[in-house]
């Protein structure tokens, strides 16, 4: 998305800066640790869409993504 863009966006619930991630595509609070998602490009920023942090660190990017590893027998 286009970083200009970023840099008018705040977070609706803080009004505090807003960081990209690029690889889960979302808009994170630090603050509030919260992540709103990016859909189609376009950042939603409603509350009840986004997601705390921890929880997005349990997301995974791409649908193609390896499965978790197991412990070997
Ligand atoms: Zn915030």
């Amino acid at each position: 998305m286009d970083s200009r863009l970023l840099d008018i966006l705040v977070c609706p619930i803080c009004k505090g800066p807003l960081r990209l991630d690029k690889e889960h595509q979302t808009l994170d609070c630090k603050a509030d640790h919260l992540a709103f998602p990016i859909r189609d490009g376009i950042p939603v920023m409603i509350d009840s869409e986004a997601v705390s942090l921890d929880a997005k660190a349990t997301l995974r990017s791409g649908s193609d993504a390896p499965p978790p590893p197991y412990p070997a027998a």
